[in-house]
């Protein structure tokens, strides 16, 4: 398999180049030339794999340049690392599907991507006797993910940029308390756009990058994006097996349009009509439900609301989006995303009824988040962490009858522990991962979100290459 760039200015190239290279050198985002099409009779022989014998099958089609039994055996370690025996396992509560995406070591559904990619970058430096410098930004959960992913590993070190006092206590514990020498952890006097914008920059900085063997964790990744196709394959197989020849929703609780986009990959790939509706859920930061409901993609100020990891304006992942609806032509998604970096906007409307067949989408206020927890809490005995909340108060909205719908469950209660407590009127269970978390000795740095102060922080680090 071929990736090319949104932008179109970057040669083609295999996937494993693609997942060193993170953001394409032109500034886009790569994808692959083609979406492999599963049939339906190869579709139903999946029912009965294992997670990673699965994650094999649908992950495989979009990698040719990993040899079969090495790429088995990174994914056999990725997902060896999780609680639940199926990995993913789908628990059934009203007239809901929830799929619980929480099991793996930082209990959020970031390390199901993030686990993998780090046994792969690891692979890759072997192979090619080269070493790595990690650097990404968080909004909380995919730090720790990245940092549990690649902690001790020879060859990488990781740099990790958050929002100071913006991600919940126990998120800044995970990532803080990792004291490997390879882990540095940056708070940065900002929110986490301005830690975005910064990573973004710095890989933009070619001399840098290449100087310093940068690459990147967050969703631009293409590997991230891949591996979370997997799940809504699983997820469907699951629901099929019991709910026969019906189409499947999904809602999917977002903020840089990652989950959401690895479910419009699976809508392709799968066979026509097994995956029907993707509802996307935001929070108060809206600005990915205005562009569904309006087409209109213009940031907002960030607000600081119950579920962190959302709390975002610029979805780094929407320019893969954007390139589909505007037909695959690269010249026009440069054109925008430009457009968007120098006036904080675009006007979409003219596409309007393309993305409305695309996805549903609902903004989630704060008040509807606690009521939804407290109100399944009550019904169901079952505990949403925040972000599943806003999930699953859009899936409340949009589900129809007779269409079964799947909600993602994006991360464990216990990690935002405060609220759910509050709102339920009760204590929650620590899961074992976290015992103890916020008294243990933690490591970080605090600076001010300013490319030319990172980048002399990380060289300083490294050390001359
Ligand atoms: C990151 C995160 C999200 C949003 O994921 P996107 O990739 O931005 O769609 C939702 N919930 C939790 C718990 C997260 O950590």
């Amino acid at each position: 398999m071929q990736y090319l760039s949104t932008r179109g200015k970057t040669p083609p190239i295999g996937f494993t180049q693609a997942v060193l290279m993170g953001l394409a050198e032109d500034g886009g985002l790569l994808l692959p030339r083609t979406i492999p099409r599963i049939g339906t009779d190869t579709f139903a022989s999946w029912q009965k794999l294992s997670y990673p014998d699965l994650a094999f099958e649908v992950m495989s089609r979009f990698v040719d340049d990993i040899p079969v039994s090495d790429f088995k055996d990174i994914l056999n370690r990725s997902y060896a690392t999780f609680a639940a025996p199926d990995i993913t396992p789908v628990v059934h509560h009203g007239d809901l599907h929830i799929l619980e995406l929480f099991h793996g070591p930082t209990l959020a559904f970031k390390d199901i991507a993030l686990q993998f990619l780090g046994n792969v970058f690891e692979y890759l430096l072997n192979r090619d006797n080269s070493a790595l410098n990690i650097i990404g930004a968080t909004s909380g959960d995919t730090g720790s993910a990245a940092i549990y992913g690649v902690r001790g590993k020879a060859r990488i070190n990781i740099f990790i940029l958050h929002p100071h006092q913006r991600v919940s206590p126990v998120q800044e514990k995970q990532m803080t308390t990792v004291l490997d020498d390879n882990v540095f952890n940056i708070a940065i006097r900002g929110s986490f756009d301005d830690g975005q914008a910064i990573v973004k920059k710095i890989f933009n900085d070619r001399e840098f990058k290449n100087k310093y063997r940068l690459g990147a964790i967050n969703s631009i990744n293409w590997a991230r994006v891949l591996a979370q196709v997997v799940y809504y394959v699983r997820g469907c197989l699951h629901v099929s097996a019991h709910e026969k020849d019906s189409s499947i929703d999904f809602a999917i609780p977002t903020g840089n349009f990652g989950d959401i986009f690895a479910g419009y990959i699976a809508r392709k790939m799968l066979p026509p009509g097994t995956i029907r509706q993707l509802v996307l859920a935001t929070n108060d930061n809206d600005i990915l439900a205005r562009f569904v409901t309006k087409g209109d993609y213009s940031q907002a100020t960030v607000k600081i609301t119950t579920s962190p990891s959302m709390d975002i304006q610029a979805a780094s992942n929407f320019e893969r989006y954007l390139y589909y609806l505007l037909d695959s032509d690269p010249s026009r998604t440069r054109e925008l995303m430009e457009e968007f970096t120098k006036n904080g906007k675009i006007n979409l409307s003219g596409y309007h009824d393309q993305i409305r067949r695309d996805f549903a989408a609902v903004a989630v206020s704060e008040g509807e988040v606690t009521e939804t927890i407290a109100a399944f809490y009550k019904e169901h005995d079952y505990i949403l962490d925040p972000h599943t909340a806003v999930g699953v108060k859009a899936a409340q909205k949009f589900k129809t009858v007779g269409v079964p719908m799947v909600c993602l469950a994006t991360a464990h209660p216990a990690k935002f522990a405060a609220v759910v407590e509050q709102t339920i009127g009760k204590s929650l269970d620590v899961p074992a991962s976290l015992a103890g978390i916020l008294d243990k000795p933690s490591r970080c740095e605090l600076m001010d979100p300013e490319k030319g102060k990172i980048q002399a922080f990380i060289a300083a680090k490294v050390g001359t290459p």
